[in-house]
Parts: structure tokens; C-alpha cells; sequence
């Protein structure tokens, strides 16, 4: 029986849906207590989903571009993902730097009321050259060790271009076995999906037992001004790109891609949430897996349309909290630098936050009020980070729906299923 045909109740996003409403319920009753009792279920639940990351990309790339072949194709294919990714981060930033300018939530903001909290310690890499040496792997079990996802997408892809060259005999064993491999994992990925309800119940209620509400208020124009950035993106922005790109119905689109939206808002990471938005994006939307296996791994470790976003709020909020007026080119440094330390985000919860610092450091703004206010923001990231971490893997499905069209795809988003 599809999920389509079930009883409400046993439809998987109805499922998610009480789950949330239990974990809100479950948080905001009992708090921390409730937190450190049943916090676990969900760490458990991201280690399932991080467990088959590494795996399951391997033999997506592998099993994808081994049919690809190498050369032209694969040529095509890379300009029109890089194109997609620049235009809808592009599109992002600048919707959020027109709403900062609009709502100006930083001017006459009191952040001393707000909590302050350290930064947790993440690589980010600091130059073009080095971003260059990380995709490059000296050694790819270590790699795969330290889930290096760029690393990871390079050797999957030479690896998969240098099976196609192959003599037919021997290439022909090797696509069947990626194949194979590739939907031993989709199986499994489906698997763990089924304790998606479970695994949401105990993400939420450690996110509202642990957050405390009352820096929201000291921080309310900035959070109102990135909610709306994000609420227009998400429904504005990239519908548009889905109905003039592709001639895609973003309903369809929304309503097949349910499940990877609610996975993103629960984990608040598009690197944990990758094999399902993998298993929506080819199961539902029904892109090929030539295409999907190409724009849905990248995606997650560089198309960041919501972190873009946040960047450019962000920086130009703290900016304002501190007096300053930036100049028509400062704002440009800002749109680039933001889109450039979007692309340099892990896909992991919180990583948005860590490379703020690129794009203040890009306008000279440092020092200790600066690291005050990026603490208060980080008091009151959580529900910030779930929402652009959602709006992120929208954005890569949105890419895959509309790159799987232009290569002519036509059975892409025809149903809801
Ligand atoms: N949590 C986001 C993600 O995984 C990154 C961020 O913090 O903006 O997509």
C-alpha cells in the first residue's frame, strides 16, 4: 500500500506531525529533565541516519555516473548544478539583505538583556586553495572516517567516471554492482525512515526543553526579520524558480518532498538528512538517480540557500546593533562573502552561526561586543537553524527537479505521491 492510499493516521508525515506536537508538548512541561531523559532517542535516530551517509553517497555517485559515462555529459550536468546553486543562493541573499535594509532590526536593539553562549568549535577553510585541497583526498578511508563529504563526492565521481571507460565486460559488472549496493541502501535508508516519528519526538522535546525563551524578546526584530526572509524564499523564491525553470507545480513539489522538510526542521542538519532527501527526490519526485546522485550530495555541502540567507541578516543586523551604516559596497562584500561562507558551512546544526565570522571579518567588524552578540544569537539559533536548514534541502530538491526536467525527465513531480 503507498503512503498515499493509508489511513491519515498511518501516513509517515501525519506520524511526525504528533510526534512534534508530543516533543513540544513533552519539552515545554518538563524542561531540561525531560531533555536528558529522553534527548537520547533522537541522538540515536541521527546516528542512524549518519551511519548510512558515507555509504550511501558512495554507491549513489558511483552507481550514477558509471551510467553517465564520463566526459560531455557529466560536463553538462556539473555547469547546470553550479548554475542552479549560484542562482537560487544568489536569489536568497539578496531577498534577505532587501528585508534588513526594510525592517532594519538591529537599530535601537537591546542585546545586553540577551543570553550570551560560547561557539562550538568547527573547520571552515579559510582560503579558495584550501577548499581545493579538501575536496582533494590524500587518503579516502580517512575521508570516509571523518565524513569529508567534498572528499568523498571527488573520488565517487572519478572513481564512477573511470568505471564507464572500462571495457563493456568488466564495466558492466561493476554498474550492477553499485547498482546493487545502491539499493541495498535505499532499502535501508527506507528502513530507518519507518522510526522517523520516534526520532522527531525526542529531537523536539531536547530542542524546547533546553531552549529558554526569553532572549527571543531582546532579539525579536531580527528573528521576525530572518523568519520572513526564509518564509519568502521558501515560498516565493523557489516555487517561482520551480514553475519558470522546470514548469514544475511547487504543490506537487512540497507535498513529495514532506518528509526530507520535516527530517531537516527536526535535525537541523541537511548532512543527516541527505538519504532521505535522497529517497524523496528519486522515490517521489522521480528524478533519475544519474541526475539525483549528481545534485543532492553537493547540494547538502554547498547549496545552502537558508545559511546564505542567514549570513546576510546576520551580519548586517550585528552591523546595525553596533551603529554602523554600511555603504552600497560594503552590503555587495556582504552578499558575496555570505554566499562564500554558505558554501563553506558543514551541513551539521549550528555551522551557519561559526562562519558568520567570515563575513564580518570581510567588513572589519570584530572584537568582544561582536562576539557578545554572535553568543546571543547562538542563545536563540536553534528554531532559526531549523528553519534555514529546511529551506537549504529545499533548495536541492528544487535543483534536482529542475536539472532532471531540462534533461528531459518528463514524469518529474507529475503526482503527489
Ligand atoms: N544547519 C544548517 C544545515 O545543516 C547549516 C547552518 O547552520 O546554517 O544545513
Amino acid at each position: 500500500m503507498s503512503n498515499a492510499d493509508r489511513p491519515w493516521y498511518r501516513r509517515l508525515h501525519w506520524q511526525v506531525f504528533i510526534a512534534m506536537a508530543l516533543g513540544i508538548l513533552t519539552g515545554a512541561v518538563f524542561g531540561e529533565p525531560a531533555a536528558a531523559r529522553i534527548g537520547w532517542i533522537g541522538d540515536l535516530f541521527m546516528e542512524l541516519l549518519r551511519m548510512i551517509i558515507i555509504p550511501l553517497v558512495l554507491t549513489s555517485i558511483i552507481a550514477g555516473v558509471a551510467t553517465v559515462g564520463g566526459g560531455s555529459t557529466i560536463g553538462r550536468l556539473f555547469s547546470k548544478t553550479l548554475g542552479y546553486y549560484v542562482l537560487s543562493s544568489s536569489l536568497a541573499v539578496v531577498t534577505g539583505l532587501a528585508l534588513v535594509n526594510l525592517i532594519r532590526p538591529g537599530v535601537g536593539s537591546d542585546i545586553g538583556g540577551a543570553v550570551s553562549q560560547e561557539l562550538p568549535e568547527l573547520s571552515t577553510p579559510s582560503s579558495p586553495i584550501e577548499l581545493l585541497f579538501d575536496v582533494v583526498p590524500e587518503n579516502v578511508i580517512q575521508a570516509a572516517a571523518n565524513t569529508e563529504m567534498l572528499a568523498i563526492i571527488f573520488f565517487s565521481i572519478v572513481f564512477g567516471a573511470s568505471i564507464s571507460v572500462l571495457p563493456e565486460r568488466t564495466r558492466t559488472i561493476l554498474t550492477d554492482l553499485f547498482d546493487a549496493l545502491f539499493q541495498t541502501m535505499m532499502k535501508l535508508t527506507n528502513g530507518i525512515i519507518f522510526f522517523l516519528p520516534l526520532g522527531v519526538y525526542g529531537l523536539i522535546t531536547t530542542m524546547v526543553g533546553t531552549t529558554g525563551f526569553s532572549a527571543f524578546r531582546a532579539l525579536a526584530f531580527y528573528v521576525v526579520t530572518l523568519g520572513a526572509g526564509l518564509t519568502v524564499h521558501l515560498f516565493i523564491g523557489l516555487p517561482l524558480l520551480l514553475i519558470l525553470l522546470g514548469r514544475i507545480s511547487p504543490k506537487i513539489h512540497f507535498a513529495n518532498m514532506r518528509e526530507p522538510l520535516l527530517v531537516a526542521f527536526s535535525t537541523s542538519s541537511s548532512g543527516a538528512t541527505l538519504p532521505v532527501t535522497m529517497a524523496a527526490v528519486e522515490e517521489k519526485v522521480g528524478v533519475s538517480n544519474r541526475v539525483g546522485s549528481f545534485v543532492l550530495p553537493m547540494g547538502a555541502t554547498v547549496n545552502m540557500d537558508g545559511t546564505a540567507l542567514f549570513e546576510c541578516v546576520g551580519a548586517l543586523f550585528i552591523a546595525q546593533a553596533l551603529g554602523f551604516d554600511l555603504s552600497l559596497v560594503q552590503q555587495a562584500v556582504v552578499v558575496l562573502t555570505a554566499i562564500l561562507a554558505s558554501i563553506g558551512a558543514a551541513a551539521v546544526p549550528s555551522a551557519g552561526l561559526v562562519v558568520i565570522f567570515i563575513v564580518l571579518e570581510a567588513i572589519n567588524l570584530r572584537g568582544p561586543e561582536v562576539n557578545v552578540i554572535v553568543g546571543s544569537m547562538l542563545a536563540i539559533d536553534r528554531p532559526l537553524d531549523m528553519y534555514r536548514t529546511a529551506v537549504n534541502v529545499f533548495s536541492d530538491s528544487c535543483g534536482a527537479a529542475i536539472i532532471a526536467r531540462s534533461e528531459g525527465e518528463t514524469e518529474v513531480d507529475q503526482v503527489a505521491r
